[in-house]
């Protein structure tokens, strides 16, 4: 059957992809410890379940607005009225399956075939993937671990050419965990004001910052760099509701007044069950947002601390969400287990299937040499998986 050429060009996604596989294994028998998803442990909270069995109770099991209902669009905005002072009005707001979905409408509605994007590497998997899909094309800016991922304007600026409509931003990142400092982001908001650019600022993990730091949304450094800019946001990661799919984009009226129309043509609405678990988590609540962070900042000390006492492992303190992603270049060229191991690919396939250790390889998120994994699994998978990995290594 035919396949259109945009389609061709699309392989899956390697982090749902290892995760898949890991889970494949679990299936067969197998103890496989996976550090490969970046999807909380932790259960979603109670009273955002039980919200969802009232509001099915309540008859709220009809399609809703395109956009979502005006009562999560408020609690939204909110939300991020009172936790970083961001002012926003409920119809600048519209609801998606998910922080994913809502950058898959934000690049539908925003390019235009051959347009450039700039995204930073290592960059989320599915960032070139979606903006190809659209017809766009990524444009990589590299950042380096000795600067703590963050990325030197001037390669921004060398970036730019007039093809370029838009700047991708993801702090903290997935997958190094890296913010974005303000000087940079104001480095990137004049680079934007001087070409006309529209900022996309993905910023799913910004409840998941350590150390006591304060989220920084390039959105409130002034009214024109928020003028000309979307924000990506969601439940997933701040309440442990993957599954549930709601997400949603913040920005210009007119803009997300046609990402809105593109939605009800392409799913009407997000689920109106989840929608109303949704209302639920930014309205009740909230010391379950802390609680979890506080883990996963326990978790990511031990990790990292651990890590740094491994041979051939460098390995940065993400100062956000929940991944780690070390540099395990001086493991690439070795011979483990007569399997020679040349590439992240080649050692995440090889940690899988002798370790039993599920990893992503940095290739996939445009940085060879690293792995990321995931720290939002037990404290006592993470002890047992690491020492699989010294295993395999034989370190
Ligand atoms: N952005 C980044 C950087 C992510 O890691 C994820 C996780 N999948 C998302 C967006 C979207 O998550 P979701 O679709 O579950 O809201
Ligand atoms: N964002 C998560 C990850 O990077 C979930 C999987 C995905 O959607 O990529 O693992």
């Amino acid at each position: 059957m035919k396949i259109s050429q945009r389609a061709a060009q699309i392989s899956p996604s390697p982090t749902v992809g290892m995760a898949a596989r890991a889970k494949q294994m679990i299936r067969e028998g197998l103890d496989v410890i996976s550090f490969a998803v970046g999807e909380p442990d932790f259960a979603t909270p109670e009273h955002i379940c039980r919200a969802a069995q009232e509001a099915m109770e309540a008859g709220h099991t009809k399609y809703t607005a395109a956009s979502g209902i005006l009562e999560l669009k408020e609690a939204v905005v909110a939300r991020l009225r009172a936790e970083v002072g961001l002012n926003y009005d409920a119809d600048q707001v519209c609801i998606s399956n998910g922080g994913k979905h809502a950058l898959a409408n934000i690049w539908q509605t925003l390019l235009d075939e051959g347009d450039e994007v700039i995204i930073f590497a290592p960059y989320w998997v599915s960032y070139p993937a979606q903006i190809q899909l659209c017809g766009g094309r990524p444009k990589a800016v590299m950042t380096d671990a000795s600067r703590g991922f963050q990325p030197d304007p001037a390669e921004v600026r060398r970036a730019v050419t007039p093809r370029t409509v838009a700047v991708l931003l993801n702090s903290p990142a997935n997958p190094t965990g890296s913010i974005f400092d303000r000087e940079t982001l104001q480095e990137i908001a004049t680079i934007a004001a001087e070409n006309d650019l529209t900022i996309v600022s993905d910023e799913i993990y910004r409840n998941l910052i350590f150390d006591g730091r304060q989220h920084l949304s390039i959105a409130m450094l002034d009214e024109e760099t928020k003028a000309r800019t979307i924000l990506v946001d969601g439940v997933s990661k701040s309440y442990a509701m993957t599954g549930w799919r709601i997400g949603w984009l913040i920005g210009p009226r007119q803009f997300v007044a046609k990402c809105s129309s593109i939605q009800s043509q392409q799913t009407s609405a997000p689920s109106s069950i989840s929608q109303y678990a949704a209302l639920a988590a930014l309205t009740g609540p909230q010391d379950c947002v802390a609680r979890m962070r506080a883990q996963f900042e326990q978790r990511r000390n031990f990790f990292v601390k651990a890590l740094g006492e491994l041979e051939g492992i460098k390995c940065n303190t993400p100062p956000g969400a929940f991944y780690v992603f070390p540099d395990i270049s001086a493991h690439l060229g070795r011979n483990l287990a007569g399997r020679q191991i040349d590439t992240s690919l080649q050692l995440a396939e090889y940690l899988l299937e002798e370790g039993l250790i599920s990893t992503v390889p940095g290739a996939a998120f445009g940085a060879e040499g690293f792995l990321r994994l995931s720290f939002a699994c037990s404290a006592e998978d993470i002890k047992r998986g690491l020492q699989r990995l010294k295993t395999a290594l034989g370190i």
